[in-house]
């Protein structure tokens, strides 16, 4: 893609100091979260979702654990954030371990509670990297999936993309194919799996507009603070954790908040440098922490609005 004249200036400025300085913050963000297993990690989830919130974030989205783990807990934490944080929430669902019809009697459960957007995701069975084996009566892909839920109520789809192409793909091209197939069945955007490079999502971004795809693609946004945890997910889900940032944490083992420092700074660049190349939509990889998420926000210019929705204050 030829870089337009305001993207010429956005890299010109991108390369003075002061780095962030100066941005308008007409930025659209959203933020990931897991369901918590504990009251404790709940206490933590909530108080991400209320110290985002003012940020106004165009979604939020809830995980949903392998093979449907988390079918209840996912549930139960979007209809929350809806009914008491007023936010637009996403579940999460794949189509691990469960048939059309569980799927569709989760999907309307979601319905009646309020939730008109849902991550459809194939999922992964058993260990990372197992090959995948559909339920006897159920989705076998991701497209499949989308499809069938947009036979069931009129859901907002979101789907998952692979800036460094997913480990079953049999081509990047074979990769960006099913993609296609995910909106063409119905999804509305895309999502991707974390990357650290810049240039590998401007690559990803332009071989999708070549292949005919329209819709937009929303980085994810890892902020990695622990670079052994992250390269071990990394690896099975086809991202890969570059040398240098190995280096960049040497010697931080035992000093988190440094290595907090390191992984804003690391992050921030990856978001500036996403922005200089016309990247307005951040998808968070919040891990239910909302500080990395905030600061970066913060930099990119994208503040606190006056809402007049409430958050409520948990049971
Ligand atoms: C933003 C995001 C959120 C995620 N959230 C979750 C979550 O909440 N829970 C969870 O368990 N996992 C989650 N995942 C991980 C995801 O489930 C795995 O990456 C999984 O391995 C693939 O899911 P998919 O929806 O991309 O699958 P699909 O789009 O179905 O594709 C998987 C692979 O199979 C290939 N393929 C699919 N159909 C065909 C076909 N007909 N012919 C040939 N090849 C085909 C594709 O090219 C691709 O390589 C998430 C991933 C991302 C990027």
């Amino acid at each position: 893609m030829t870089p337009t004249l305001s993207q010429l200036h956005e890299y010109r400025t991108a390369t003075d100091a002061p780095l962030f300085s100066g941005l308008p913050g007409d930025v659209a963000v959203s933020f990931e979260f897991f369901p918590p297993k504990s009251e404790a990690m709940e206490r933590q989830l909530w108080d991400a979702v209320t110290q985002l919130k003012p940020l106004e974030p165009a979604f939020v989205s809830v995980t949903y654990g392998a093979g449907g783990s988390t079918r209840e807990r996912t549930h139960a934490t979007v209809a929350r954030i809806i009914a008491e944080a007023r936010l637009p929430a996403a579940a999460h669902l794949t189509c691990v371990a469960a048939s059309k019809d569980e799927i569709r009697a989760v999907a309307e459960r979601y319905w009646e509670a309020g939730v008109r957007h849902i991550v459809a995701l194939r999922g992964d069975a058993g260990e990372p990297g197992a090959p995948f084996t559909p339920h006897p009566d159920g989705y076998a892909n991701a497209a499949e999936l989308v499809a069938g839920l947009k036979a069931i109520a009129p859901f907002d789809i979101s789907v998952a993309a692979y800036p460094e192409t997913h480990p079953d793909a049999a081509s990047p091209e074979a990769d960006i194919d099913n993609l296609k197939r995910k909106l063409d069945a119905g999804a509305s955007r895309a999502i991707t799996q974390f990357f650290f490079s810049a240039e590998t999502f401007f690559r990803f971004r332009d071989a999708c507009a070549a292949a005919g795809i329209a819709a937009p693609i929303l980085p994810g946004i890892l902020p990695v603070t622990n670079v052994a945890q992250a390269r071990k997910f990394a690896s099975a889900c086809g991202a890969a954790i570059p040398a240098w940032m190995d280096g960049l944490f040497e010697g931080l083992d035992e000093k988190p908040a440094a290595r907090q420092l390191v992984a804003a700074t690391i992050a921030a660049e990856l978001c500036r440098r996403l922005y200089a190349g016309g990247v307005r939509d951040f998808h968070f990889y919040t891990l239910n922490r909302p500080e990395l998420a905030y600061a970066i926000c913060h930099l990119l210019g994208k503040r606190p609005q006056n809402s007049d929705k409430a958050t409520e204050t948990p049971a």
